[in-house]
């Protein structure tokens, strides 16, 4: 056994480090990562995400000093390409939703580069963020209240388009026509209110009102999770008929790893505010190398009842993100943790072209 295998199988001595520890190590980190210089942009991508951090403050005493940080996204990097869907998956809590938002500034960065067609999202001023908000748009989880129930369906496509000069008014009423149509929407339902409409109606009011701004990007947050089965599958078709048409490039967070498997080219895997594997849709379905994607890819249901499925079942707690365990965050429940886990964090290795992987299995 040679000298890397004896450290990664040698029980470490354990020493929980203090708060304050924690605390000082965080801020170092924060101050590192901001240090860093800026990524070289690639003209193929759309989004070139590195080493985001969204940390929320816990603030004590009487003066709200910050004392420590809930670590909601902890360093997670991603490149999408034109034109192209990436899935990101991670069970409730793992920071899916943050990423999304920080990427849209609804909420700031903590450090890190966020960089949409090679511009930082989050070093523009408030003004020209105000030109780019069109060419990002967000669909939401839940089409019921996404939607202003007091306005009729005209006005809430409508209204953003007027806002931001997409159409000269004169054009409008055409211009709305189109959209809903593609949509799969009638011109007729332009006068009637939300609580007229089906869920799934719901969800196409919420794609045509993103579409409705000619973006180039857009980020779908866990957008059929609330649909019936046959409803989510019309909904998918819509979403990359329209990709297909307007050369959309997505962000698609889900749970739902059957439809991210349908919808999506690349997929990254995040547990704990981390991303713990990252690949094309074939290198993570036909080989997912980190344990925990294993896990959560041997739960996909198999529609074969003469098919055994040899589920991964985990054991052991779940952390919480306001107090992660050190070193690997996934240790914890991993059924292959080493001693090297327990203290070092593991750094992305590339195993493979376009194939990355947060483990100490493949230091
Ligand atoms: Fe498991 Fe260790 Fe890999 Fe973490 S680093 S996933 S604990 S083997």
């Amino acid at each position: 056994m040679d000298s890397v295998d004896t450290v990664k199988n040698e029980v470490l001595e354990e020493r929980v480090p203090s708060r304050t520890e924690i605390f000082l190590q965080l801020e170092q980190r924060i101050k590192d990562v901001k240090a860093e210089p800026p990524i070289k942009h690639d003209p193929d991508n759309v989004l070139e995400v590195h080493n985001l951090i969204k940390y929320f403050p816990i603030k004590t005493g009487l003066f709200s000093r910050v004392t420590g940080y809930v670590r909601a996204v902890d360093g997670v990097s991603f490149n999408i390409k034109k034109g192209t869907t990436m899935g990101l998956v991670g069970e409730s809590g793992c920071g899916k939703t943050t990423v999304g938002k920080t990427i849209l500034r609804l909420t700031e960065k903590t450090a890190g580069q966020v960089y949409f067609n090679g511009i930082e999202i989050h070093d523009i001023p408030k003004g020209e963020m105000r030109k780019l908000r069109p060419k990002i748009q967000m669909i939401f989880q839940d089409p019921y209240s996404s939607l202003s129930p007091r306005l009729p369906v005209a006005e809430i496509i409508g209204e953003a388009v007027r806002e931001h000069d997409i159409v000269p008014a004169h054009e409008m009423d055409a211009y709305l026509d189109k959209i809903m149509k593609q949509c799969g929407l009638q011109p007729y339902h332009k006068d009637r209110y939300p609580h007229e409409f089906s869920g799934g109606q719901r969800q196409r009011i919420c794609i045509a009102r993103s579409i409705a701004l000619k973006p180039d990007f857009i980020i779908c947050d866990e957008p059929v999770s609330a649909l019936d089965v046959s409803i989510q599958a019309q909904i998918i078709n819509l979403m990359m008929d329209l990709q297909k048409r307007l050369g959309l490039t997505y962000l698609f967070i889900s749970h739902d790893l059957s439809v991210v498997e349908h919808i999506s080219d690349t997929i990254g895997v995040m547990y704990l505010g981390t991303m713990v594997e990252f690949g094309s849709k074939e290198q993570l379905f036909s080989n997912p190398m980190h344990p925990y994607t294993a896990a959560l890819f041997s739960a996909i249901p198999v529609p074969d009842p003469d098919v055994k499925m040899d589920r991964i079942i985990l054991e052991g707690s779940i952390p919480s993100p306001a107090n992660p365990p050190s070193g690997c965050k996934f240790h914890t429940r991993c059924p292959k943790c080493m001693g090297i886990c327990r203290q070092v964090v593991p750094v992305p290795k590339e195993i493979e072209p376009g194939h990355t992987v947060a483990c100490h299995l493949y230091d």
